[in-house]
């Protein structure tokens, strides 16, 4: 559920109507709703009561001060993968306390970063990483909570640009190995083993790898707890996966996904942490975008909008659909007809959707792609120097521009001409 509605026969966001936002900011832009990621953060907190836990929101997928400061706010805590991310996740008032760091290529600068500033936990991916963890933290005089990453070998069965929980893939340490593994980092002067940490990809669809992964983990917390190491907290990653197309069965509720925790890892004693980023962002946000032409082709017409891969690259990365809406609600009885929705970059890739039926539009028309929240504003680009498009939060009857458009000078002043030139 979220909260774009027709009221009246216009889009909406929570109470303010898309096209008020775009006759202010202009097109395209990304909006977001206060109300919508709220929501997402509760039902995960709700579905893990009354077992100790902590919602770490996963930054990636949507990093804008704003929002972090939203779910902050709530108490949510951060996953992060970055130095970037963690300085994100502090601006936003989030303490150390409450950021976890992932990622399967922290520089040492990063960990100095974190350790100097507070971190709940490092979730440290290979044996090199956990070297140099403990050399930065001992170089420091201090000591970095860890969790190993194991790999538990799981299809996830999602797009293989996502899917992380197989041993061919870059993440983790194969969990066949993790004694070992646990043995060395007990062993090294900056390190405190705290946990396990598993995370088998994103946009998962069923339960059933979730399954296969978290009970391979409660094994594994026996194991090592009977070789000595005090495994205390669980973090079971992100992935969960939303429902993309209205017309579709839905991926399973984070209720469904808190009930099969606590039958998985529930009675280990341990605190659980989960790294959600998609649930909570996805369908808190959607795309407006403006029909600059309609463009008659060969048994087809052309859509082509102001919005473009480079703002949100989804469908031309992965394949990815997003429902396309228009902002002026048609009228029931009207009747669709097939469009190729594209836009302005020279590239064939750039093509949101083909043979999509839509309500007829014309040159001018707001449409809007929704769930476009997660892994949209963060992954735009200057291709084409088309600037960043803005972001916009909403809550209730009111709207801020939370992160604003570039200007073309401001584009142009990154670069520089050497002088010898
Ligand atoms: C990407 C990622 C997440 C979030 O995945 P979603 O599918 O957005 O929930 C969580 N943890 C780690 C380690 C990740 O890499």
């Amino acid at each position: 559920m979220d909260h774009f509605l027709y009221r009246n026969g216009a889009l909406h966001a929570e109470d303010v109507a898309l096209a008020d936002i775009a006759a202010t900011v202009g097109t395209p832009f990304y909006c977001y709703s206060t109300a919508t990621l709220t929501r997402h953060y509760h039902l995960f907190t709700e579905a893990l009561s009354p077992l100790p836990h902590m919602v770490c929101f996963a930054i990636k997928s949507l990093s804008n001060l704003a929002v972090l400061k939203t779910l902050g706010d709530l108490g949510a805590g951060m996953d992060v993968v970055s130095g970037g991310e963690y300085l994100r996740a502090k601006a936003a008032g989030v303490p150390g306390s409450r950021i976890v760091f992932s990622g399967v290529g922290k520089t040492r600068e990063e960990m100095r970063l974190a350790l100097g500033g507070g971190i709940r936990q490092f979730n440290v991916e290979s044996e090199p990483e956990m070297r140099a963890l403990s050399e930065v933290a001992s170089s420091m005089g201090v000591i970095a909570p860890i969790t190993v990453r194991v790999n538990p070998d799981v299809d996830a069965r999602t797009h293989e640009k996502i899917a992380t929980g197989k041993k061919e893939n870059k993440f983790g340490i194969p969990i066949a190995r993790a004694s070992e593994v646990y043995a060395e980092a007990a062993r090294l002067p900056g390190l405190e083993v705290i946990g396990i940490d598993v995370h088998i990809g994103s946009q998962l669809t069923e339960l059933e790898p979730f399954e296969q992964a978290y009970l391979k983990v409660a094994d594994l917390t026996h194991r090592l707890r009977a070789e000595g190491h005090d495994i205390r907290r669980l973090d079971l990653g992100g992935g969960l996966g939303i429902p993309y197309e209205r017309s579709n069965s839905a991926p399973p509720l984070p209720l469904e996904y808190g009930a099969l925790i606590k039958r998985t890892v529930g009675d280990l004693g341990c605190e659980i942490e989960i790294e959600p980023g998609r649930l909570i962002s996805g369908n808190a946000g959607i795309l407006v975008s403006r029909v600059i032409y309609v463009k008659e082709g060969e048994g087809r017409d052309f859509l082509i909008l102001d919005a473009a891969m480079n703002d949100l690259v989804r469908p031309s990365m992965y394949g990815a659909h997003h429902d396309i809406v228009p902002v002026v609600e048609p009228e029931p009885a009207i009747e669709a007809q097939p469009y190729d929705v594209v836009g302005p970059v020279c590239e064939t890739g750039d093509t949101f959707a083909k043979a999509r039926p839509l309500p007829p539009l014309a040159e001018g028309d707001l449409v809007a792609f929704r769930s476009a929240g997660a892994y949209g504003a963060v992954m735009a680009s200057e291709y084409n120097t088309r600037p960043l498009i803005p972001e916009v939060l909403v809550k209730g009857d009111h709207f801020a521009v939370i992160r604003a458009r570039p200007t073309f000078d401001e584009i142009l002043n990154r670069d520089t001409i050497p002088e010898w030139l």
